[in-house]
């Protein structure tokens, strides 16, 4: 029999440990492990939880129609969770245990210890490189390394997506089905919920072919007018299928196939910058697994661990709940705290707000983000905060520091999202609702008054940001 651990690749279709394990000709079991202790500390958001909870059982459904049974166990650590798999390998005459990786360091010290283990029982493992298309390591530059700037990466990504043969694997049922019976492992039931805080995700559907239809929906009426939309959180522009590509309910490689069926190529308009962001994702995928100091908090430049932040406890509440008293700023971060997504353009505006108006450290935001949102997916917030602070890999010049109300008047021109989550504000002239203070009667507003004149912040930055890269030892 062959075991597949289930993780972070929640799906039955396009999934390389599933596939490979199921054409192996043996009855195969799945198996998924929830581990709190280890999800409190990289703070897995209970809105994340509660999809993956969810998700669990239609992967189960879809499983079962392929004659493979999906079981459920609880510990607390990544480190139990290894032992626990391989001590039921040991147990259960394994013959073959199959897993898709993971980059980030504690992911990869578990995988390890796994296959230490597996190793030491003489027991077959088999780890697949499936979260990207392309993997860590086959997109390097003339000197045999890791692209450290975007657009030359895209460049070679595409070149080599465009020749090297890939496709979307469909899973074969097995004839045979796997028996299982074990004290520490259940079927999964809804008794057997984690031991975790969930917030409900209901708003998000978990089924496989409400999945796909939203893919398909995005691809035939909106992917070619991605381009013009993208950037306005009041309009529908995007895909919004990052819950279900950050637990791996859905593959880069079907987002792929069905953004070029039938397409000329190289992509053009919209459908070109939308594969661009898909190719964000796998640069920041990339990076997570060369640079492990990433996963340990540090900054990707050498100067950025020497910006000396302010850190005060005040604004960051008032950034939090969404009280800075910037329109754009707070809307943004009431759909964060209510919904669990963020539009991208907004997520970029609300981390600069807080690191470049408030100098707080962006590990602050990076964590909260964690904690709160659908998506949370650790490189690829890890790459967008160390984008928006400027301590990233080709990140943002620190130079460049958003204006939230100019951002607000050109990316929510009417005000139509601002008022969705503030609507105190939809009794304002246009003109104000990016800024109200300046309103006639903005006193007798229930809304707040701006915590930080933006213009003498943006001077400490480039200050503090100067004096960073003057010391810390690097341009
Ligand atoms: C500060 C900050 C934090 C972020 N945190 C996350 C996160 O935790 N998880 C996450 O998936 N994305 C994150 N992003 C990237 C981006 O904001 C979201 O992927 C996007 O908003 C998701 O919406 P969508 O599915 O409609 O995206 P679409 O515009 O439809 O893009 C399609 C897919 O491409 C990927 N993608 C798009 N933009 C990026 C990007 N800039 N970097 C990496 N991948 C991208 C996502 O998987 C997305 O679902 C973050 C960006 C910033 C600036």
């Amino acid at each position: 029999m062959k075991l597949v651990w289930l993780r972070r690749d929640l799906r039955a279709e396009d999934n390389t440990a599933l596939y490979h394990a199921s054409i192996s000709g043996e009855p195969v079991l799945a198996i998924y492990v929830a581990t709190p202790d280890s999800w409190q500390a990289h703070d897995l958001a209970p809105i994340q939880a509660d999809l993956i909870y969810r998700r669990l059982f239609e992967v189960q459904k879809d499983l079962q129609q392929n004659n493979i049974p999906l079981v459920y166990a609880q510990v607390a650590t990544f480190a139990e969770s290894a032992q626990l798999v391989a001590k039921l390998a040991r147990e259960h005459a394994v013959t073959g245990v199959y897993f898709n990786k993971e980059y980030e360091v504690n992911e990869v010290q578990r995988d390890s210890q796994l296959v230490d283990l597996l190793a030491a029982d003489g027991i077959e493992w088999h780890g697949f490189d499936d979260k990207c298309l392309l993997p860590p390591g086959s997109v390097k530059n003339k000197q045999g390394d890791y692209f450290k700037v975007f657009t030359p990466f895209k460049r070679a990504y595409l070149a080599k997506m465009y020749q090297s043969p890939w496709r979307v694997t469909k899973l074969q049922p097995l004839t045979q089905q796997a028996v299982w019976r074990d004290e520490i492992v259940s079927e999964l039931s809804p008794r057997s919920s984690f031991d975790y805080p969930r917030q409900t995700s209901e708003r998000y559907a978990v089924d496989t072919e409400s999945i796909i239809k939203q893919l398909r929906q995005f691809d035939s009426d909106r992917a070619d007018a991605y381009e013009k939309q993208r950037d306005f959180p009041a309009v529908a522009g995007t895909s919004k299928l990052s819950p279900y590509l950050a637990i791996g309910a859905l593959s880069v490689r079907q987002c792929m196939a069905r953004l070029t069926y039938q397409q000329a190529l190289p992509l053009v308009g919209g459908r070109e910058i939308w594969q661009s962001e898909l190719i964000w994702r796998e640069f920041y995928q990339h990076l997570i697994y060369f640079e492990p100091k990433l996963s340990k908090g540090r900054s990707f430049t050498p100067w950025g661990d020497a910006l000396i932040w302010k850190n005060n406890p005040a604004w960051i509440e008032a950034w939090k709940t969404g009280t800075t008293g910037y329109p754009i700023v707070d809307a943004a971060m009431k759909q964060l705290n209510a919904t669990g997504w963020m539009h991208n353009r907004l997520r970029m505006i609300v981390a600069s707000f807080l690191v470049k108006d408030l100098h707080v450290d962006w590990r602050i935001g990076e964590s909260y983000f964690m904690s709160k949102l659908i998506d949370g997916d650790y490189a690829a917030n890890n790459g967008g905060w160390q984008w928006c602070a400027s301590t990233g890999c080709d990140g943002q010049p620190y130079f460049r520091i958003f204006n939230p109300v100019t951002q607000g008047e050109r990316f929510d021109p009417e005000g139509h999202f601002v008022c969705t989550w503030i609507p105190e504000l939809a009794k304002l002239p246009k003109k104000y609702i990016h800024q109200p203070w300046k309103a006639p009667n903005a006193k007798a507003l229930s809304y707040p008054a701006p915590i930080v004149d933006h213009k003498t912040e943006r001077e400490i930055t480039l200050a503090l940001y100067k004096e960073a890269k003057d010391n810390g030892n690097g341009a």
